[in-house]
């Protein structure tokens, strides 16, 4: 998929938002959800979506939306430093296959960094366990 085109309606965050597939919450607002990553690149990584445009990428989304799901980034960052306490997070975002982007939803990945632990690849880990994500989640959304 390239970084222009059409917004898919059946991609798997769009099904997420629809109550199509499930997803362990962490917030969600007028705006914005957020829910763990099933294949956590380490332990607390977090995507935020927008709920109420399709945008594919941050080059479709207006500024208001894009205003109101920064602050919600901000939020679950500050959430996941003071739940978790790692040495670092990372916040990205990708654009487009060939920047690495495999769900064509617009989203940032909150990525919580361990000194002792090696981040796993983008879009190469294993499933994780629902109970551990369900256990981080209630942990994170307890920090907001
Ligand atoms: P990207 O490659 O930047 O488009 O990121 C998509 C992210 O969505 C990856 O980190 C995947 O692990 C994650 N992902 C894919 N399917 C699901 C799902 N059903 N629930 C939660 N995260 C998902």
């Amino acid at each position: 998929m390239s970084i222009n085109g059409t917004y898919d309606p059946d991609n798997i965050f769009a099904k997420i938002l629809k109550g199509k597939m499930p997803c362990v919450k962490v917030f969600e607002d007028e705006y914005s959800l957020a829910f763990m990553d099933v294949f956590p690149q380490s332990r607390g990584h977090v995507l935020v979506i927008p709920k109420k445009e399709p945008a594919r990428n941050l080059l479709d989304v207006s500024e208001d939306t894009l205003g109101h799901v920064m602050n919600t980034v901000q939020s679950i960052t500050r959430a996941v430093n003071t739940a978790l306490n790692p040495d670092g997070i990372v916040v990205t975002q990708f654009n487009g296959a060939p920047a690495g982007q495999t769900v064509f939803h617009l989203h940032f990945h909150i990525i919580p960094r361990y000194e002792n632990a090696t981040m796993k690849t983008h879009a190469s880990g294993k499933m994780a366990d629902m109970d551990e994500l369900t256990a981080l989640a209630a942990r994170i959304n307890s920090a907001l």
